[in-house]
């Protein structure tokens, strides 16, 4: 393979995807690399605000708040900001994740994998700015 990882990702998302759709491609990434994935699958019976990702491999530990493309309607309830404010201050990486950000998460979740294979997105300067979450 030649060129940036992000852009050999495997498929692109169809625009307007739901957050629940957008939530199942990236955990069906993360097993596919054999991370350790946690999402809840019922909140109900859970304070409210814990992001609806938390994932762990060798290259590190990530949450994420997923949202859809559509920023009016799909924000961050307060108490999920609080805790992606207070995970942020306590320097764990916690993100917002729309359909937009796939290339970016493609990349991170390979780097998360394979530490030495794969640079983080967040620090390679090679990675496109406007694309980052
Ligand atoms: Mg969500």
């Amino acid at each position: 393979m030649t060129g940036p990882v992000w852009a050999a990702r495997p498929l692109p998302l169809a625009p307007g995807l739901s957050e629940a759709v957008w939530q199942s491609r990236i955990v069906e990434l993360a097993l596919h690399l054999r991370l350790q994935v946690h999402h809840e699958t019922d909140s109900r019976k859970t304070r409210k605000g814990w992001p609806d990702l938390a994932i762990a491999g060798p290259g590190g530990f990530v949450v994420a708040e997923l949202k859809t493309d559509n920023d009016a309607r799909s924000k961050p309830t307060p108490e999920q900001q609080a805790w992606l404010d207070a995970l942020t201050a306590a320097d764990v990486r916690a993100y917002l994740w729309r359909p937009r950000h796939w290339d970016y998460v493609y990349a991170l979740l390979l780097h998360l994998a394979h530490p030495n294979r794969h640079r983080d997105p967040a620090t390679d300067p090679a990675f496109p700015q406007e694309q980052r979450p």
